[in-house]
């Protein structure tokens, strides 16, 4: 619990003492893992604290090193896997206050962490940029969250994912010691707070470069076998010459709940983002491969726009939200399929799996290469069956960054936490305190305010 003199001590900076609004803080989308949702749902903070400036957030880890208190940032909590929820109390950092442009030069957008993706987009336009990428979570999800929990998405078949050398250029940085220190990241060292769940340091400004605006179309190809989808989608990766920020493949019946897009019976579908200088040729790719177009729009995103659902909103993580409001017995994986043998693979696990994994591709650019990553739609049984599904597709060479666990290094494809963050987490956090438990491998020094 934490203690009145701790409380005393926050001064004016806003707090959220409402036990159902603390609680609601302190969730995420976990709940998309029926393995999480049991070892999570229980979890809450104490207090929720609500930082509008930099010296507040200094203010605040600063007496969480005194108190010893875990300090959990938060920016929209859309995370899948817990990443955003205390698992020992203590506070909830609530970002959502910092939300200022602090520069914009050249394309290089210097902004507060607390800033939400829809936001920024909606400020830099005008002076003719977009973001290079963004979840579909964009409307609800912050910068700092989409930096320190998440890997990429529309805009990923461009410009790779948020860890390739160059999409994040800088970050500003707060320790959490009895006396705080700021630390400024560039370049390579952004490696210590990219992906970290906050575990290293609270991120209070980031340096993220731009891409030159363009007036995107929403088109939707459908297809009658899921084959052909796949191969116009990974087509369109390979388009270099067609401006995209989107090739989102889904298996039939997945379309079937996509409310809003009415896509017939029994059709895959390739959901696209192309430029509108790119409309001919995508005709001609879709064409190509035997596919219909069953919609074609301008992406509009103006808040008066607000109640469309835009159609990013069927792709990445929310393929999986639309299945999930209808059907409950589902849960899902998130995979990197090789470069080179991506189809193979596919049509591989389409065979092995049928119904019971129902395929979902996204088309990236991963270190140089197109590829896909899949999220895969999965009928849950039971725990060691998910297990079985998940070495199945290891030994097959697919990556797998495991959604049903917590912890960094088990979430991660490569099973350990990003090069360097270790050390970093030694640096910037020495009691442990920054989302404890999620480093699994980092052994905290403040057993004596937190139980195991
Ligand atoms: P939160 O969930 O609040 O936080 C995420 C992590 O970052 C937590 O560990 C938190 O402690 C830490 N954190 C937050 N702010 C800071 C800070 N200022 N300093 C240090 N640490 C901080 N992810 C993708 O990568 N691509 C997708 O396309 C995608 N689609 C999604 C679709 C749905 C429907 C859902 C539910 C999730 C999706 N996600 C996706 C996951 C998630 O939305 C993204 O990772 C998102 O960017 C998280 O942003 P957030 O502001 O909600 O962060």
């Amino acid at each position: 619990m934490v203690s009145d003199s701790f409380i005393a001590a926050i001064g004016d900076i806003p707090i959220i003492t409402d036990r159902a609004l603390v609680r609601q803080k302190s969730r995420d989308f976990f709940w998309y893992s029926p393995l999480l949702k049991q070892a999570l749902n229980q979890k809450s903070a104490d207090l929720i604290v609500c930082p509008r400036t930099e010296a507040e957030v200094i203010q605040a880890a600063a007496l969480c090193a005194r108190h010893k208190v875990p300090l959990t940032a938060r920016g929209a909590g859309t995370g899948n896997y817990g990443q955003a929820v205390p698992l020992h109390g203590g506070i909830v950092l609530d970002m959502a206050g910092m939300e200022r442009i602090v520069a914009l030069e050249d394309g290089l957008l210097t902004i507060e962490a607390g800033a939400k993706l829809i936001d920024i987009e909606r400020q830099v336009a005008p002076q003719g940029w977009e973001l290079r990428m963004y979840p579909s979570t964009k409307r609800s999800a912050t910068i700092g969250g989409f930096v320190a929990g998440g890997s990429g998405g529309i805009g990923s078949i461009t410009y790779g994912g948020l860890r390739e050398r160059g999409n994040i250029v800088g970050a500003r940085v707060v320790s959490c010691e009895e006396e705080p220190r700021i630390v400024e990241l560039r370049g390579d060292e952004i490696h210590g707070v990219n992906h970290a769940y906050g575990t290293t340091g609270i991120i209070t400004r980031l340096a993220i470069p731009l891409a030159p605006r363009l007036p995107w179309i929403e088109v939707v190809g459908a297809f009658d076998s899921f084959i052909a989808a796949a191969r116009c989608g990974r087509a369109l990766a390979l388009s270099d010459g067609i401006a995209k920020k989107l090739a989102s493949v889904s298996a039939d019946p997945i379309p079937q709940f996509f409310r809003g897009l009415d896509v017939p019976a029994g059709k895959h579908v390739l959901i696209a983002l192309v430029a509108a200088h790119a409309l001919v040729p995508w005709d001609h790719l879709l064409r190509e491969h035997g596919g219909s177009e069953i919609l074609r729009r301008p992406m509009e995103e103006s808040e008066a726009a607000a109640d469309l659902t835009p159609v990013y909103e069927y792709t990445w993580n929310h393929t999986t939200l639309q299945v999930l409001k209808k059907d409950k017995t589902i849960t899902y994986l998130q995979s990197l399929f090789p470069a080179g043998r991506d189809l193979a693979l596919v049509e591989e696990m389409q065979a092995t799996f049928g119904d019971e994994v129902q395929l979902h591709l996204e088309y990236i650019r991963a270190a140089g290469a197109v590829t896909c990553s899949a999220l895969q739609i999965v009928r849950f049984t039971t725990e060691a069956r998910l297990y079985e599904i998940i070495r199945h597709h290891e030994e097959r060479g697919i990556l797998i960054a495991n959604p049903h666990v917590y912890t960094l290094e088990d979430g991660a494809g490569h099973k350990r936490v990003g090069a360097g963050q270790p050390e970093f987490k030694r640096k910037m956090d020495p009691h442990g305190l920054l989302n404890p438990g999620k480093m699994r491998t980092y052994q905290p020094q403040f057993a004596a305010a937190v139980a195991p």
